[in-house]
């Protein structure tokens, strides 16, 4: 979180990957060898301490489909997560927020007040913008989120029951599930 990385420092590194990379099959290659996309989802944050490739040990072939923003919100996400699942169908879905989550330093209020600074003349508007994301409690997130998810009418029953919840933390690298 406090690297200095720059952006040229990072296509530095690509070019270093890029130099020993192996193609990665496109879905008409996968569909050759009989393999199918991935069909689990996980929803987390976007915080880069909390990351499904390193907890997971996760690999490119192992297609299992992240979807990261704020806290691991599904919301922001769920049209996306929709999406896939009439193209593909998801099997499941894992929502992991995780401890000392930057959605808890900030409230929601804060991001308007500086927001109806910087463009006053949409104050209105952003006074009705319903969240910016921000939670007080991580267990609770992970409830709520799991409500909006399995309350959507879009969701399949099945794919709504087999929606699960869990709390990464930062410090033990464990996940601990929480029911929704
Ligand atoms: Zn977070």
């Amino acid at each position: 979180m406090t690297s200095q990385l720059t952006l040229n420092e990072l296509l530095e590194r690509n070019k270093a990957v890029a130099a020993k990379h192996e193609p990665i099959p496109t879905f008409a290659e996968l569909a050759s060898m009989g393999a199918e996309p991935g069909h689990i989802v996980i929803l987390t944050c976007a915080d880069p301490r909390c990351n499904p490739h390193y907890f997971f040990d996760l690999k490119p072939n192992d297609g299992v489909i992240i979807f990261r923003n704020i806290n691991g919100h599904v919301e922001p996400a769920l049209n996306g997560i929709l999406a896939l699942d009439t193209w593909i169908g998801i099997h499941d879905i894992m929502i992991v927020h995780h401890t000392d989550c930057g959605a808890l330093q900030w409230t929601d209020e804060q991001v308007k007040t500086t927001l109806k600074k910087w463009v006053p003349e949409r104050s209105k508007e952003i006074d009705n913008i319903s969240t910016f994301g921000a939670v007080t409690n991580i267990e609770q997130s992970i409830k709520d989120d799991l409500v909006i998810l399995k309350s959507s009418p879009y969701i399949r029953k099945e794919l709504a029951d087999r929606s699960v919840g869990y709390v990464f933390d930062l410090k033990t690298g464990e996940l601990t599930p929480v029911e929704g």
